[in-house]
């Protein structure tokens, strides 16, 4: 990747389950999206463990969640840029 130096993306790169886990819970959200209630900022898809390829810090702290899907990717990070 070749954006910026001073944004506050994070990017979650093919992770084992128990480290994404570990992430979403230090983010406060691992309960939201085991309980489906996390939605993919790019298609609107329910986000879960097994889908979730990336996360991203939004406006005001809010935590976007981005499934596998690439074109997802791409717009989220489009989108927000
Ligand atoms: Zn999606």
């Amino acid at each position: 990747m070749s954006s910026g130096p001073s944004d506050n993306r994070i990017v979650i790169p093919a992770i084992h389950d128990w480290h994404l886990e570990k992430v979403l819970q230090d983010l406060g959200v691992l309960a939201n999206v085991r309980e489906g209630l996390a939605a993919c900022e790019g298609c609107g898809k329910k986000v879960t463990l097994e889908n979730l390829s990336a996360i991203r810090l939004g406006p005001n702290h809010t935590i976007l969640f981005v499934c596998d899907g690439n074109d997802c990717l791409a717009t989220v990070w489009t989108k927000g840029a």
